[in-house]
């Protein structure tokens, strides 16, 4: 189901306009956690704007660099650096210099993850220096025009021609990189519609985007076709193809385990029955949030910028959406 709204007019040159919808009800019951009337989006790019840019080591030729939105993996072999995500747009310029500090090699290569402006707020820097962006089919029709996702206050899109996929692919795709080979997997629509998951061997790394977040509520973009059992999916092919010595990249927050990873699908699986549950008992949106399905995992998943309640509305969302469509 394709419900991108491609005919919105365009707001030209504005690569990320934040627009004050405030969530129903949910500002002012999470008010102890946000400022009152802000959207997700501005509770998350203040916090990319302000955070320090940490780089982290995954041994030779890898690097996670974090702070400036969205993590941002950096593979180097002989002669270029293979970036994986671009950060927010404002710290282009600082990204770049981190990461050629690091690896000493221009970057020639970036992955989109998906099409959220703190994964691909660099594309029109990188883009215009000439770096090959490759990202899953669906991330070029969302970053050639407008994107409104009022439920978190995120509208960004129509990025220029430069900074737009000029690979893309389905399901999957190989890449080398030096002595690294990548997968590239989508399975299908999970946090957006273009998600793109990163398997990185011979390291035994894989670099997942906003499918998992350490250690926060995710975002569900249901306006770009993710859901709740998508995500549920995605993670369950991730578990399947990795192991106990994995490190995982997650979108957010520091590197992961394959058991942090488990621990966020348990949480997802139950979060999502009880909900359901809920829903098959006639609940309303806000009796089922007044119900707090989530209430046992809020202290370890509640503190991001995705607050319980409005976790629990985006599952509540998610399945009656699915349930309308069948
Ligand atoms: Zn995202």
């Amino acid at each position: 189901m394709n419900i991108l709204e491609k005919t919105r007019p365009l707001f030209v040159f504005v690569q990320v306009l934040v627009v004050a919808v405030v969530i129903t009800g949910a500002a002012s019951r999470a008010a102890g956690q946000a400022g009152t009337g802000e959207t997700v989006i501005q509770r998350a790019t203040e916090q990319f704007e302000d955070s320090p840019l940490k780089i982290t080591s995954l041994g030779r030729d890898l690097y996670v660099f974090s702070g400036d939105g969205g993590n941002v993996t950096a593979i180097a072999d002989d002669g270029s650096t293979l970036l994986i995500d671009s950060g927010i747009a404002s710290r282009s310029s600082e990204l770049n210099d981190a990461v050629f500090k690091a690896t000493m090699r221009p970057v020639t290569r970036l992955i989109n993850t998906h099409w959220h402006f703190d994964h691909t707020g660099g594309n029109v820097y990188f883009g215009s220096g000439g770096v090959t962006i490759i990202a899953q089919q669906n991330v070029t029709k969302q970053l050639s025009s407008v994107q409104d996702v009022p439920f978190i206050g995120l509208r960004d899109g129509h990025y220029p021609e430069q900074a737009l996929p000029a690979a893309t692919y389905s399901s999957t795709m190989a890449l080398r990189q030096g002595s690294q080979r990548l997968t590239l997997a989508n399975y299908g629509a999970a946090h957006t519609d273009g998600d793109t998951i990163i398997y990185i061997a011979p390291a035994n790394v894989v670099v997942v985007g906003d499918i998992f977040s350490n250690a926060f509520y995710p975002i569900i973009d249901l306006t770009s076709g993710g859901s709740i059992d998508g995500m549920i999916l995605s993670v369950d092919r991730i578990l399947a193809q990795t192991d106990e010595q994995t490190r995982i990249v997650p979108g957010h927050g520091p590197l992961a385990t394959r058991a942090d990873l488990q621990a966020y699908r348990d949480m997802l699986v139950q979060v999502r029955h009880r909900i359901q549950q809920l829903i098959a008992a006639g609940k309303t949106m806000a009796e089922v949030v007044a119900a707090a399905p989530t209430k046992d995992f809020d202290a370890n998943w509640g503190r991001g910028y995705v607050t319980p309640d409005v976790f629990t509305k985006l599952v509540f969302s998610s399945l009656t959406k699915s349930t309308a469509s069948r």
